[in-house]
């Protein structure tokens, strides 16, 4: 039985799908002006998880997730840039793919993308001003009139009238109150624009999920996902609209991924201390990267440190390790040992997606395999079958063993000339010549390379 943290409830509830069997997703994107921070990988790595885990579940999934093209930030980037929004934009999509890609992310099933729907962003808008939800606004600028939506705040919360008093006093002139927030932006001399019937302009940001979300998945969908900023005011201006405009539940099940910290602060752009996911990869691998991602809760605070990627780097080993000498390329073997273990990781997983004690379980079944290796016990290979398949799930230890321990550091010996002192060192010992192998050995040895023979066979990796 699947348990969700449901955050407009802030409770976890049991997940029970509008159609049988069927998950319908919908996570917020990016906006494509920059390179992806590691906040981006946080929430991107925790919903895949999620999607896989859901498949592995037996449910037929579909993920949305969308990519926001047009924006003030776009704008000013490619102004900056000296280029077009459109070059800007597609060379961010396809940095982001790349990224997302290494991190060994699936591809969502649909990536709307907010300018293909500016034409049904300008239905919406018409309908929320014919419902008296919005105004056009001294500017001419079109806002959503929050006073008028009686359930403003419920997801976030928040009180409308403490929201209120919060509020910067500075109010705006266009806008009834500081709360209401723009659907449509009359645009500037120079700026891309679509024409309206309030005239040329762009659609603001909160509308475009409400609408490509819609029509992928329908109105109420299942879950509806995003970094725990985008709570409010993002999801809350999605909400007000959806539930405004169609006079029916948005969504069912809201999601929200904890931050990356440094030093207990929030990694943000904003604070400046963020990093790029290719500065990260730069000197870790990807999968590195991963299980520190998924080593805590999707819902806690993440601390980065380098600490933290180191451990993840030596729990990975410790997992290739296990697998190490077992044949895998053999047909599924059956264990009742191995069964127990795979009970224990959906428990955990069944537990709002607890990838921490996921994990542990898998830890648990190394030590496990580990055990049954040295006595020699028959289900060695079920136990190691098991350990990849379950891993598999969280989509690591994807890399056939050996090809790991080889890549493990690429900054140290290279491959090529590693290979080669072990080809020699092969021929040394084929001929009895002891004292040659072994001073090919301590030569890798001091390289940090470990040779390990186990008969005939030599095998290599990293310290
Ligand atoms: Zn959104």
């Amino acid at each position: 039985m699947l348990v969700i943290y449901n955050s407009i409830s802030k409770q976890k509830e049991i997940f029970k799908p509008i159609y049988d069997n069927e998950v319908r997703m919908y996570v917020c994107g990016m906006t494509v002006y920059d390179y992806c921070h590691m906040g981006h990988a946080r929430t991107v790595v925790a919903f895949d998880v999620i999607n896989r885990y859901l498949r592995y579940a037996g449910y037929q999934v579909t993920y949305v997730r969308n990519i926001t093209d047009i924006d003030d930030k776009i704008i000013h980037r490619a102004v900056e840039n000296k280029e077009s929004i459109q070059s800007l934009t597609t060379r961010f999509i396809q940095a982001m793919d790349e990224d997302l890609q290494a991190l060994g992310t699936l591809k969502p099933d649909f990536e709307p993308k907010a300018t293909d729907y500016v034409a049904e962003m300008i239905a919406i808008i018409e309908k929320l001003i014919a419902e008296g939800l919005a105004y056009v606004g001294r500017t001419g600028d079109v806002y959503f009139d929050v006073m008028q939506f009686e359930h403003y705040g419920k997801l976030a919360h928040k009180d409308l009238e403490a929201l209120q008093a919060g509020a910067r006093v500075a109010v705006e002139e266009a806008k009834k109150s500081p709360l209401d927030f723009v659907l449509w932006k009359l645009s500037k001399p120079n700026e891309p624009y679509w024409a309206s019937p309030w005239g040329n302009g762009r659609p603001g940001w909160h509308t475009e999920c409400v609408v490509m979300s819609k029509l992928q998945l329908g109105q109420p969908f299942d879950i509806h996902g995003g970094g725990h900023d985008l709570k409010f005011p993002h999801h809350e201006n999605e909400l007000a609209q959806a539930e405004g405009a169609y006079h029916q539940d948005f969504v069912h099940y809201w999601m929200h991924v904890g931050f990356i910290e440094i030093n207990k602060e929030k990694m943000s752009k904003s604070l400046n201390n963020f990093f790029t996911i290719r500065d990260v990869l730069c000197e870790w691998r990807p999968e590195v990267l991963r299980y520190f991602l998924l080593a805590s809760h999707y819902r806690s605070p993440v601390d980065y440190s380098l600490e933290a990627l180191e451990g993840a780097h030596q729990a990975l080993d410790r997992l290739y390790l296990a697998l190490r000498g077992v044949d895998l390329n053999v047909e599924v073997v059956e264990d009742v040992v191995a069964e127990q273990y795979e009970e224990r990781f959906k428990e955990a997983m069944d537990d709002d997606f607890n990838t921490p004690i996921a994990l542990s379980v898998l830890f648990d079944l190394v030590r496990e395999l580990n055990r049954a290796k040295v006595e020699g016990k028959d289900n060695v290979v079920a136990l190691a079958q098991k350990l990849k398949h379950l891993a598999g799930v969280l989509c690591i230890l994807t890399e056939p063993t050996e090809q790991y321990f080889q890549h493990s550091a690429a900054n140290k010996m290279g491959i090529e000339a590693i290979e080669n002192l072990v080809a020699q060192r092969r021929l040394a010992r084929s001929e009895k010549n002891w004292v040659k192998a072994d001073e090919i050995r301590q030569q890798l040895a001091e390289k940090g390379v470990i040779i390990e023979d186990s008969g005939e066979a030599t095998t290599w990796r990293y310290e």
